[in-house]
């Protein structure tokens, strides 16, 4: 089944209201975001991102149908790029960028802060960061200075069990099989 089809199945939400609706939301994530970097930047914990380097963008990242919607949406030629190859995000570049930037995913759009979240299991806090900013003490962060994962997680699986009735996820190279 092509993607686009189970989307007209979706309660009555249209791809584009769909679309329309994750973009509201990662608008608000690329926001706190942004303040969270700004955050470790004043403090002396400037991160090493930049554009070109790729190391985050692993191969079978899966994304919901919800963010799905919007690569529909902005890239709705996509299927005729040609897949980077196995080891990497399919919608890479030769160039080490991003083929989708506007339209990339809500994990992507988090890549190199210092994450934070409670564990289920043992309810302690956990924390993590990219290898290639490991220069930061993220255990002495505070929180504020972290990206609380599971906030906007549980967020955007809201959004995807009310329109679609469960928060399924696609992996990204499978996008060129369906
Ligand atoms: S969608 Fe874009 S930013 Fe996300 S992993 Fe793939 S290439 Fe990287
Ligand atoms: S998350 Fe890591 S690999 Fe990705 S852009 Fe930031 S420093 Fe580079």
């Amino acid at each position: 089944m092509q993607i686009s089809e189970e989307y007209k199945q979706a309660h009555g939400m249209t791809p584009e209201k769909i679309a329309d609706t994750m973009l509201d939301f990662y608008a608000r994530v690329d926001s706190a975001c942004e303040g969270v970097e700004k955050s470790l930047t004043a403090h002396g914990h400037a991160l090493k991102c930049k554009a070109g380097c790729c190391q985050c963008c692993i191969d079978g990242l899966s994304v919901t149908k919800a963010e799905a919607a919007v690569i529909e949406k902005l890239f709705p030629a996509f299927r005729s790029l040609e897949p980077h190859a196995p080891g990497a995000c399919p919608f890479l570049d030769d160039h080490g960028l991003c083929r989708i930037y506007a339209a990339r995913p809500y994990i992507c759009r988090t890549h190199g802060l210092p994450m934070r979240w409670i564990d289920e299991s043992s309810q302690t806090e956990e924390r993590d960061i990219c290898f290639v900013n490991d220069h930061i003490d993220i255990l002495s962060l505070e929180p504020s200075l972290c990206w609380t994962s599971q906030t906007a997680e549980i967020q955007l699986s809201i959004l995807n069990i009310a329109t679609f009735g469960d928060s399924e996820r696609i992996p990204m190279r499978s996008f060129w099989e369906i």
